[in-house]
């Protein structure tokens, strides 16, 4: 069966065909700009040139026909007609409490969807958006939805409720959530099997480290902390997130910059992280190079991270009672071998040591602890799209 994978943004979207028969990636795409003057689909079919395409789409409807046009094109495309997609995954980035596992989309679906879209008003609305514009577009074909929440659902009371008022969990549902549970759920997968373990009788602390960072503890294959919460802006510091920092800070500064409590948590969201305290960019690279260059606020702004990192890092080996690997994932966690080692030094008293010969990788599968390491460590590119493929052919199928 063929796949369609849709990761909707509000003004962008993210698509890929997969043959789930031999788990093949046929193509992959980007539209960017949707409803924005510039409009363009960039569209790669593997093994083939890269396409792209201008043209005014208005709405994710007209984006969603552009790429049905570029998935049957007699040259680029990889169906002779839409009649092949067997079924649509949909990545969901807030399911609320309502679903722990992935599930086939029918009104009902939607409605909880719709429900939580004041729990991720950034994201829930263009998801939805996409799933309604391809069950017009692809009417009868099966859609499942695929949530960022869903894996992290098997969190504990004690680790899942915030110590307020019991009161504003039962009225609004505020606790903690979590989220990449999508890309936690496929590395841990995966690093059971490069172990040659069952998942069922491992410790592991999966670090997410790109733009947006979290780690989960996962005890026997089931999440029981991780560290986002409410928001994707809890938990360590990130390209632009401020990770958690004492509330109090928000009514300090709102009242002494005389702004409102909103504007303040739009700077935690996007003008944070280690790009509010270097100054230099959201992106590590930049920040990295400046360090290296003497810039004593990039300097600053990485060891923080690296701080903060190692703190969950401390507190999931107490959580777990001592854990078997660590998996690094996401852009610093798979390309950044300087973190990787800064995160994991200083911590041969639990058991884990860093070879620099095999942490000088890339983008690969690879164990990069030494063999008298007792904590095994991996890093292991995240592969959210196949997950995501895997989820709606297990359950059309
Ligand atoms: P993601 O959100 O997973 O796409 O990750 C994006 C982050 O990964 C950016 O901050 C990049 O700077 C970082 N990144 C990507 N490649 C590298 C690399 N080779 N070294 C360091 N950081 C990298």
């Amino acid at each position: 069966m063929k796949v369609l994978v849709i990761n909707c943004g509000s003004s962008s979207l993210k698509y890929q065909v997969l043959e789930m028969d031999n788990e093949e990636l046929l193509c992959k795409g980007l539209v960017e700009r949707i409803g924005i003057e510039g409009s363009q689909i960039k569209h790669e079919k593997i093994g083939a040139e890269k396409f792209v395409l201008q043209t005014p789409m208005k709405n994710h409807k007209e984006a969603i026909g552009h790429v049905m046009d570029a998935l049957v094109d007699p040259e680029h495309g990889v169906v002779a007609s839409m009649k092949e997609i067997g079924a649509v995954g949909h990545r969901v980035v807030h399911a609320g409490e309502k679903y722990a596992t992935s599930v086939v989309i029918d009104d009902d679906v939607i409605k909880a969807l719709e429900e939580c879209t004041d729990l991720a008003p950034l994201h829930n609305p263009a998801n939805i958006l996409g799933i309604r514009a391809c069950q017009e577009m692809m009417p009868g074909v099966p859609m499942v939805g695929v949530f960022d929440t869903a894996f992290h659902q098997t969190m504990p009371k004690e680790a899942y409720l915030y110590p307020i008022p019991y009161k504003y969990y039962e009225k609004y549902r505020v606790r903690r959530y979590g989220f990449h549970g999508t890309s936690h759920r496929y590395v841990s997968k995966r690093v059971a099997e490069l172990m040659g373990r069952d998942i069922r009788d491992l410790k592991i602390i999966t670090c997410h480290l790109g733009n947006g960072a979290s780690l989960a503890a996962i005890d026997h294959g089931q999440v029981i902390d991780t560290s986002m919460g409410f928001t994707p802006l809890a938990g360590v510091a990130m390209g632009t997130r401020s990770g958690n920092i004492d509330p109090s800070i928000i009514t300090y500064l709102a009242a002494h910059e005389g702004k409102s409590a909103d504007q303040i948590l739009n700077e935690l969201n996007k003008g944070s992280g280690i790009q509010g305290l270097s100054g230099v960019s959201s992106d590590f690279r930049d920040v990295e190079s400046a360090a290296n260059q003497g810039n004593e606020r990039a300097r600053i702004a990485e060891d923080v991270f690296v701080h903060r990192v190692k703190s969950y890092l401390g507190a999931y080996f107490l959580l777990l009672n001592g854990a078997d690997a660590i998996v690094f994932t996401a852009g610093v966690g798979e390309n950044d071998k300087a973190m990787r080692a800064r995160i994991c030094s200083r911590m041969e008293s639990l058991g884990v040591k860093i070879c620099p010969e095999r942490n000088d990788v890339r983008g690969r599968e690879a164990l990069i602890s030494t063999d008298d390491s007792t904590v095994q460590v991996w890093t292991i590119p995240t592969n959210e799209e196949l997950t995501i493929a895997r989820d709606t052919a297990e359950l059309v199928g």
